[in-house]
């Protein structure tokens, strides 16, 4: 049984954990990534079947140049390793009897959109992109500020005065500050229409996660060149570069402690690997359910994760068609994100990826998937037969709704894939397939977030589970905090 020594393990390889190991590598220290998954990026990542190219998750990532993300990819040495597109919209919205297209980062020409379809409604609307525009700027002040070890004490004293928005905004509900803009429904969904990329439904969720909305309306909704993997291979660049190494295929089983200190890892291979600081990256369930089982303190830490509530899953229908998009409906040509709302139901996203990147599919074919908020617990009592029965059924009310947009295209169908929630749980490890971690309610938001420092001396958490949130800017923020926090520490 081999054993190795560094000054990193990061126990996982999603985009939280390989932000912290590229931006900790940068600064000399020798990192280990660990992943049990034979690719690494967890759910940023991509799979193929037959000449397709399917995209795991991503659709788009909100601000790279206005916010915070931008010195992130900066920091991490990804910045000139990636290319960013932007699509002309951020998504159209098709409804039964209207249609609306947003334009990307392009918040007057939205706002003015807006006030033509509710004339009655401009001062909710300005209120509403007042307060996502005053939430984003804070929070990126507030990131640049914290980057002070010495000004971070003082920081936190004044932040009331200096950051009353983001101070107070994880106290007050969603559905509250929504209700004072406007109460015209129609609108309100129309406002809530991104809502599936931060956060949970309306009656839990906080206002605090607006601040991934600003990115999205007042920078622009982006995709990079080569899809989400194009970040994770270049994160796993940079770590190579810097001396560490990046194993897949190596699931950690547990944290080796000593006097109240994780000192290092066991995998499922018998390999031992020894450092001065454990990062995980995978969720808190898994870490004290089993990796630190044998840690006195577990049990107690695993009754609090208990007690909170997980956030959002969805379930992905991938398609592989053999004719391009604009075959089946000219309208979709150059779609990129279109949302099909159908009234009570929640609404489907189709991400028309090869209208995006012509390079994951054939000339003469086409991807697209759509995504949907799902239920874990339906799938999960399910027996072997009757998921597989229910993810048939699933496959063809899909296919129905998307026939009504792109008529014929049943009989186009070369590959379908559908990932259920249960399917993301068992690629990444996380709990009902969790996709932001835990929910961004009251009580679990900002400063009330999973912490990043975990109770046990060297042991540091990184993910969509943590602080700052979920997401791929929400992962990334949460690692380039915990490297700066290794960094000055060690
Ligand atoms: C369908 C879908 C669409 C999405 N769309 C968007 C979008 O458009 N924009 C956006 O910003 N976000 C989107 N997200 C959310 C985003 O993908 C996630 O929030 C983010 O990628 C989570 O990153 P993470 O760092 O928490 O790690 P994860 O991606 O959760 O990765 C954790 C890793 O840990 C590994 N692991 C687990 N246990 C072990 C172990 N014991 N040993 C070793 N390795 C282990 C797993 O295999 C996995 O690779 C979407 C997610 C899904 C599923």
């Amino acid at each position: 049984m081999a054993s190795s020594q560094y000054d990193c393990i990061i126990i996982g390889s999603g985009i939280g954990g390989l932000c912290t190991g590229a931006v900790l590598a940068r600064r000399g220290k020798k990192i280990c990534v660990l992943e049990k998954q034979h690719q690494a990026g967890g759910y940023a990542a991509h799979f193929k079947r037959k000449n397709f190219e399917f995209e795991v998750s991503l659709q788009q990532i909100g601000g790279i140049n206005k916010t915070f993300l931008k010195y992130i990819l900066m920091d991490s040495g990804i910045s000139a390793k990636v290319k960013f597109k932007k699509h002309a919209y951020l998504y159209e919205a098709i409804s039964e009897h209207d249609e609306l297209n947003v334009p990307n980062g392009n918040i007057k020409l939205l706002k003015k959109i807006l006030y033509g379809k509710f004339p009655r409604e401009k001062f909710g609307i300005r209120l509403w992109f007042f307060l996502i525009w005053k939430i984003g700027r804070e929070s990126f002040w507030w990131d640049r500020a914290v980057r002070s070890k010495f000004l971070l004490p003082l920081l936190y004293f004044i932040a009331p005065i200096l950051f009353p928005f983001i101070t107070f905004s994880h106290k007050i509900s969603l559905q509250k500050v929504l209700d004072l803009c406007t109460k015209s429904t129609p609108l309100k969904a129309i406002l809530m229409q991104l809502l599936k990329y931060y956060g949970n439904s309306l009656d839990i969720a906080c206002l605090l996660p607006l601040i991934a909305t600003y990115g999205y309306y007042y920078d622009g909704g982006y995709y990079p060149e080569g899809g989400s993997k194009a970040i994770s291979e270049a994160f796993v660049k940079t770590i190579r570069e810097g001396g560490g190494d990046v194993f897949t295929s190596n699931e950690v089983v547990q944290i080796i402690t000593e006097d109240n200190r994780a000192v290092g890892v066991r995998t499922n291979k018998g390999e031992t690997f020894f450092s001065q600081v454990i990062i995980c990256n995978i969720s808190p369930f898994k870490v004290y359910d089993s990796l630190l089982s044998g840690w006195k303190g577990s049990h107690k830490q695993l009754a609090i994760n208990r007690k909170m509530l997980i956030g959002p899953t969805m379930s992905n229908l991938h398609l592989g068609l053999d004719i391009p998009i604009a075959e089946l409906n000219q309208r979709f040509a150059k779609s990129y994100i279109v949302i099909l709302n159908s009234g009570t139901s929640s609404p489907n996203t189709l991400a028309c990826y090869s209208n995006m990147d012509s390079g994951i599919c054939p000339k003469d074919k086409s991807i697209l998937s759509v995504t949907y908020m799902d239920n874990y617990d339906t799938w999960a009592q399910l027996s072997t037969e009757e998921y597989r029965k229910t993810k048939k059924k699933e496959y063809g009310r899909v296919l129905a709704i998307l026939e009504q947009h792109l008529p014929g295209i049943s009989s186009h169908v070369e590959v379908a894939e559908l990932a259920t929630p249960m399917t993301m749980e068992r690629y990444t490890g996380n709990p009902k397939g969790a996709i932001y971690g835990f929910a961004q309610s009251i009580g679990q938001a900002g400063l009330d977030r999973f912490k990043n420092k975990g109770p046990l001396k060297n042991l540091y958490f990184a993910s969509a589970w943590t602080f700052p949130g979920g997401g791929f800017e929400g992962a990334m923020r949460a690692g380039h905090k915990v490297a700066r926090e290794i960094f000055s520490s060690l």
